[in-house]
């Protein structure tokens, strides 16, 4: 995995996963980002690429971005945002399918976080398809 996966102290693994699940990070995203596990619905994939803006994870974030939708600056705009972003808090409004038999999802969540500081809120209806099937990020025009 990414060395910026390595950085993540062990210790971080028994607290409560930074997606709001009220799971520990071993039991919820760990494996995504791990590579060990792939997440078997959209809103799974969903909070464990916010968990991967948490802690700073962009090969995560560009592996499980959907190959239409991955542009050939994806990967420097993540590391943009990353730098400027500190992720607080997540909230999942609603999904829309993106459940084991499905194709296609949808989840509409509010991200709250700081941009330089700054307090930002993200309100987002993000479409999930999969990709050999495997969950993928495709925009946030659902
Ligand atoms: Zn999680």
């Amino acid at each position: 995995m990414s060395e910026a996966f390595e950085k993540i102290p062990k210790e971080r693994h028994i607290s409560l996963c930074p997606c709001k699940s009220t799971k520990s990070y071993q039991d919820c995203c760990l494996r995504f980002h791990q590579n060990k596990a792939l997440p078997e619905t959209a809103e799974k994939l969903m909070r464990s690429r916010y968990c991967a803006f948490f802690f700073r994870l962009p090969d995560y974030l560009v592996e499980t971005t959907h190959p239409d939708s991955r542009s050939p600056g994806l990967r420097r705009d993540l590391e943009e945002t990353i730098h400027h972003t500190d992720w607080k808090f997540l909230t999942i409004v609603s999904t829309s399918k993106g459940q084991k038999e499905d194709k296609r999802g949808k989840v509409e969540f509010i991200g709250d976080y700081f941009w330089d500081g700054e307090v930002q809120q993200l309100r987002e209806h993000s479409r999930f398809r999969r990709f050999k099937g495997n969950w993928k990020y495709l925009d946030d025009k659902g």
